[in-house]
């Protein structure tokens, strides 16, 4: 539950000496409870008032650590269920399932997902292995999938198997995914050994929740909760009711990460699972296991993903640049937009359809639209041309021919003044025209 800032007050030593910034103890109180401010900064605390309220303000979902070195992913540590509120934590993470009969097949399919979007590398986040009761067979599977450089899930319920597995990759800090409520004494202590975290499973929510306290009652803290695969509706009822139980009502034995396994829940069947994963990534799936992915699945779900995980306060923008399409070179056409992602995404998509070589400029413009940043003064002529200097464009493209945006018509006069030797033509207003405007151009 959050504290208030009353609560805080009655623990400070309250000699208001303002070591910690704030004019008086009762201000800095108010602003640790608006999360303002960290407790830690009043250097006068005591101990025991630190420790007190430290588990008192502990978030109520636990942030978890999986994988390590490249493949290490942060859960959980979400505060809020609605992402209009705050932004997420922990984006959500995406696994395809391997398995004896399949691994060889899918684990090549993994490896060509890996493109950039917007600074953000698109890979498969993890590889869960499936234990189908041939404990030798499930040993090569891991093995091999270890060599596909992700962080592994060991889907396995079975201690001998799930014992010798970890012990092959611990070092990469796998999910073991496996303990039930007949198995958890021996699956507890396979994880706290190995220091890895521990996928919780129950044929129902409330028997999830004994086997989830007698875990914590075991000192294990380490969990991830699987929303189980009995049905798609049992398992999106489970996820919400989790969540909601550890963000509205404070209960923290529902307060970790959850993984939802869609290869079971709907096998055979990428497409309804790409829905699924949509719908699991709004709400709440910490892992989405699916059974395969392609560029056709990853395309749309992991353009999703950015835009849920990111604030919704601050504009996704592109890195201001030269970016050269269809092979341009020093010589082809330069044309100019704003850093605003969508609207870069929207006119190279027309710009590459067009097979037209040209230099793609992307201004400096805070992250806005055309016509919303040349309304804020961020699009000007002046800020156009201060920007080719800083980034040096004259040294980089020889072509002196500039397509403005056509919403920005009224920019030629003055962009003509500012960029001296530059010829000044007006684009179409619409990115859609542009295909047309470039062949005529050509
Ligand atoms: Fe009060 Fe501590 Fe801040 Fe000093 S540093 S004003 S004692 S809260």
């Amino acid at each position: 539950m959050a504290l208030k800032g009353l609560d805080i007050f009655k623990v400070l030593p309250k000699t208001n000496c303002k070591k910690c910034g704030s004019p008086t103890c009762m201000a800095f109180a108010m602003k640790v409870a608006q999360g303002g401010i960290e407790l830690e900064k009043c250097p006068d605390i005591s101990a025991e008032a630190l420790a007190q309220l430290s588990e008192a303000s502990a978030p109520p979902m636990k942030s978890l650590t999986i994988g390590a070195g490249e493949g290490e992913y942060k859960l959980g540590g979400e505060t809020v269920l609605f992402r209009h509120d705050k932004t997420f934590v922990s984006k959500s993470l995406y696994a395809v399932e391997v398995c004896q009969d399949c691994v060889d097949e899918r684990l090549p399919q993994i490896k060509t997902i890996d493109y950039e979007r917007i600074g953000e590398r698109m890979i498969v986040d993890l590889i869960a292995v499936e234990y189908k009761g041939d404990k030798a067979a499930f040993l090569d599977t891991v093995k091999k999938a270890q060599g596909a450089g992700r962080t592994l899930i060991l889907e396995v319920s079975d201690a001998d198997a799930a014992k010798e597995a970890v012990e092959l990759v611990k070092a990469g800090k796998p999910l073991l995914n496996g303990a039930n409520e007949s198995n958890w004494e021996a699956f507890n202590k396979i994880a706290t050994d190995a220091g890895v975290v521990l996928g919780v499973s129950a044929k129902d929510l409330d028997s999830l929740y004994e086997t989830v306290q007698k875990l914590e009652g075991a000192g294990n803290k380490n969990l991830i909760l699987d929303v189980g695969s009995a049905s798609v509706k049992d398992a999106f009822a489970n996820t919400v009711q989790i969540r909601r139980a550890a963000l509205k009502d404070g209960d923290r034995s529902f307060g970790y990460p959850s993984i939802v396994n869609l290869a079971k829940l709907a096998p055979n069947d990428p497409v309804q699972q790409l829905a699924l994963a949509s719908i699991f990534t709004l709400k709440y799936g910490s892992i989405i296991v699916l059974s395969s992915m392609t560029y056709a699945q990853a395309l749309p779900l992991y353009g999703l993903r950015q835009n849920i995980y990111t604030d919704p306060q601050k504009p996704m923008k592109m890195e201001p640049k030269v970016y050269p399409v269809n092979g341009a070179d020093e010589n082809a056409v330069c044309a100019i937009t704003v850093d605003f992602a969508l609207t870069y995404f929207v006119v190279n998509g027309e710009l590459e359809r067009s097979g037209v070589p040209v230099n793609f400029i992307v201004a400096d413009a805070g992250g806005y639209s055309v016509l919303t940043s040349w309304a804020a003064g961020k699009f000007s002529a002046g800020l156009i041309a201060k920007f080719f200097k800083e980034a040096d464009i004259e040294g980089k493209v020889k072509n002196r021919t500039l397509i403005i945006p056509g919403k920005v018509a009224v920019l030629k006069g003055e962009l003509e003044e500012n960029l001296q030797g530059w010829k000044i033509l007006v684009g179409p207003n619409e990115a859609v025209g542009l295909v047309k405007y470039l062949k005529d151009l050509k």
